[in-house]
Order: C-alpha cells, then structure tokens, then sequence
C-alpha cells in the first residue's frame, strides 16, 4: 500500500492526541486534506471525552501527556477493537512495552514521518474492515446453514454434506444423509426419465433447474424447486451442490386450481386448457386424438332413490375408476360437471381407441355398484378418434363426442358410440 487511498480515508473518523501543539498542527493540517473526520484533543483527559463523543474508527495517540497519559486513556476506553497508533519519542521506551500489553496497533516513532503514519492507519483501517468481512463470511455461513436447503454430493450423486435447515427438512438427521443418494427422498411419481435427463446435464457440467416431488423421512410429500449446480475443478466435476426451495404450498394451490374437490380428476377449467393443448401437439405430431364424452346413466334415478350423498359417493367411485384406467402420461380425466366426465388421450389408431373405451364402460358395470331395480351403476360414451389434422378447432370436437353420446344413450345406454362423420 504505496500510495494514499483517498476513498479509504474520507470514510473514517480518527481521533488524534497530541499535547505539543507544532506537531498537532501539522499533523492536522495534513490530515484534513483527507480525513473529513479527523479530531483533536490536547491530552488524554480530552481524548477519552472526545473517544466517547464521536466513537472514531481509530486512534492515534502521543504517550506522554499531562492530566492523563496514553496508556491510561488506552485503558479507560478499554476497547479491544479499535486499533490503535502510538506516536512516541525513542525514549518512551517503558511505555512501549506496556503499550504492547494494551494491544496497540501500531508504533510511529517521532519525529513523525506523515506518509508512513498514512501507511499505517491505512493497514489498521484495512485490515480491520477485512476482519468484519471474515466475521460477515462465517456469519453468512451459519445462516445459510440455518436457512437454505442445501446439499452437496460427489460425483456418483453420494450426500457429502447437508445443511441443518435441509436435515429439519426432510427429517433426516446429517449421519442418516451422508453416503446415501437423493433417492432416499424420490417419490415414485418421479419417472427414470427425469433422473435420466438430469445425470445427462449436470454431468455435462451445466447447471440443472426442475420442480420436483419428494418424499421426508416419515412420508410426507413435499414439492421443490431444485437447482443442481456441479462444482468443476480442473475441466472436471468434482461435487455437485443442490439447492431447493419449498414450493409445495404453490403447488397445492396449482393443484386446487385444475382439480374437481369432489372427485380429485381434473376440472373443466383444465379441461378448455388442455384440449387446446393437446390438439395442437397432437396437430404437429400428426397423431390421432380422442376425446371421450361420458355420462353417469339414469344418475336422476339413483339420487332420487338413495339420496345425494350416496350419489356422490358413486361420483367418486366412478371418476377413480376411469383415472385408474386412463393414466398413461397424454391420458387426462376431468370432471365436466354434474355426472358428466370426459377423457383425453391420443396415440391410439380409431380400432384401438374404441376398444379402451369399451373397456372403462365394461369396468364401471363391473364395478357392481347397485342401482334401481336390479341393475347396476353404467355410464354411457360418446367417442371422437379423428387425426388431429382433420379437427378444425376444440368447440367442434367436443360437440363430435356430445352428438355420439347422445346416441349412446338413445341405443340403450351402458355403451359407447363412435362418432361418424356421414
Ligand atoms: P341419463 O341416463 O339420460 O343421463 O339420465 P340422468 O338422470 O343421468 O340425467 P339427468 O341429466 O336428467 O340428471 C342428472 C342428475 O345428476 C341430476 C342430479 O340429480 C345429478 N347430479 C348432478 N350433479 C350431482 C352431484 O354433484 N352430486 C350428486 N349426487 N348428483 C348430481
Ligand atoms: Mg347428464
Ligand atoms: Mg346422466
């Protein structure tokens, strides 16, 4: 540090003791040039009314003074972290070693040579605001622990570390986390694909971001939004660090958004959403899409007769059923309203499409749910399985599968009717 650092200077406050005023004076009169807080007392008495006034950031003090000596205001501010110059003539040499005793700083021997006093409040000041940026530094580390969900692996995806805040979190204690992988906390909704498509990226050494749902330690289900980062040494990856965010509360509200409460499938809020989705997708892909229009028979009858709670109990069971049967990842259940549900799926040629549609009619009869006299709980189907490029748009589709469900039930119910176009 050669040379004066104006902007290190113009930030602090020093204050200065001095009993002969020739240096005082000068000293002052060089410092005010750079030092807009620069303060002076006459001896030690004064300092120590000063120190208490402006709580410099240093101190350069003379030993020898009347009323009260250096040393003794050194003792009576009695502040450890303040550093502290001494200005001293060579005789001074007792107080020198008591000053050592003091923690001082610094030891500027008169006659005062102005730059190397510069020098040294500049170390002091220096050194002490990298002192609080350490202290900032382990400061932060203790709260992220605390705070961040973070965790670091080795290269094979084994826990190497773990914060405190990421063992709260999963309910893991760090003993029971170290040497596992992540798949400690994998929800089986979480297909191969994705764990796939992540390994390929971060072993390539890019950065991974992906919302994902996991599992804590006593089963419950938690949603977060983790991002993968690899720690790369020498053109190498060496750990990965996995930081994640909480996000399962927004998800539940995403869900609650497109659910149906009673039944859990789909609502028909989704429904305008993924039909549009879907049919474009499937536009580009050149697929077939199937929309499937279903609706519970004579439901009338069966509130009529056992009441509507009873009726939406056979709600529930009827929309779990057609979840269960229609759960590929392009299959979507919704309920449209009332007893009225609908199904989205693609993929299947017009043959194979009427086939499952006949099966889920097969399986809500066989679910055996008892109606009125002597017959049990059916639905009845109306079903569009067209090339998505001969659909002009999702109002026309839907009415497609309404008019094949009309015909459905005017055939008898407890069937399905494809859809013809003559
Ligand atoms: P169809 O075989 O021609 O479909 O006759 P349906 O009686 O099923 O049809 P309709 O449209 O005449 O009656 C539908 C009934 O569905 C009316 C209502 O009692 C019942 N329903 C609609 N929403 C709910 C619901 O949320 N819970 C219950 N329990 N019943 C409902
Ligand atoms: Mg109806
Ligand atoms: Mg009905």
């Amino acid at each position: 540090m050669k040379t004066i650092n104006k902007d290190l200077l113009s930030n602090i406050t020093i204050l200065y003791i001095e009993d002969e005023k020739m240096i005082r004076d000068e000293v002052s009169y060089f410092f005010s040039k750079y030092v807009k807080n620069f303060h002076t007392a006459t001896n030690g008495q004064e300092g120590l009314e000063l120190y208490n006034q402006i709580k410099p950031d240093l101190i350069i003090t003379d030993i020898q003074m009347p009323k009260m000596n250096g040393l003794d205001m050194i003792k009576e501010i009695n502040n450890k972290k303040i550093p502290i110059i001494i200005t001293t003539a060579f005789s001074d040499i007792d107080y020198f070693l008591k000053a050592i005793e003091l923690n001082v700083n610094k030891f500027i021997i008169k006659p005062i040579n102005l730059m190397e006093l510069v020098k040294s409040i500049q170390e002091c000041v220096y050194n002490n605001i990298i002192g609080d940026k350490l202290f900032e530094k382990e400061n932060l580390l203790r709260i992220v622990d605390e705070n961040v969900l973070i965790s670091i692996t080795d290269k094979d995806g084994k826990i190497i570390d773990a914060s405190s805040a990421f063992c709260d979190f999963v309910e893991y204690s760090k003993e029971e986390l170290i040497g596992k992988t992540h798949r400690i906390l994998g929800h089986p909704d979480t297909t191969d694909e994705f764990y796939i498509n992540m390994w390929q990226q971060i072993s390539s050494g890019k950065k991974f971001n992906a919302e994902i749902k996991n599992r804590k330690k006593g089963g419950e289900i938690y949603w977060a939004n983790l991002t993968i980062t690899p720690v790369i040494k020498d053109n190498e990856v060496i750990n990965y660090t996995a930081i994640r965010q909480d996000i399962t509360n927004k998800k539940r509200l995403e869900q609650l958004a497109i659910e149906d409460t009673l039944t859990g499938v789909y609502n028909r809020r989704y429904f305008n959403k993924i039909i549009e989705k879907e049919l474009r997708r499937t536009k580009r892909e050149n697929l077939n899409l199937c929309l499937l229009s279903i609706d519970i028979d004579d439901f009338k009858k069966y509130n009529d007769t056992f009441g509507h709670p009873k009726g939406d109990e056979v709600l529930i069971k009827v929309a779990q059923s057609l979840k269960f049967s229609a759960s590929r990842a392009t299959d979507f259940v919704f309920r449209m309203g009332g007893e009225e549900f609908c199904i989205i799926f693609s993929g299947l040629d017009t043959e194979k499409s009427l086939e499952f549609s006949n099966e889920l009619v097969k399986k809500i009869e066989n679910l055996q749910i008892e109606h009125i006299e002597d017959r049990v709980v059916t639905i009845s189907a109306g079903l569009v399985s067209m090339n998505a490029n001969d659909i002009l748009d999702e109002e026309e589709l839907y009415r497609f599968s309404d008019d094949a469900l009309y015909e459905a039930k005017a055939r008898g119910k407890n069937q399905v009717v494809l859809f013809e176009k003559e």
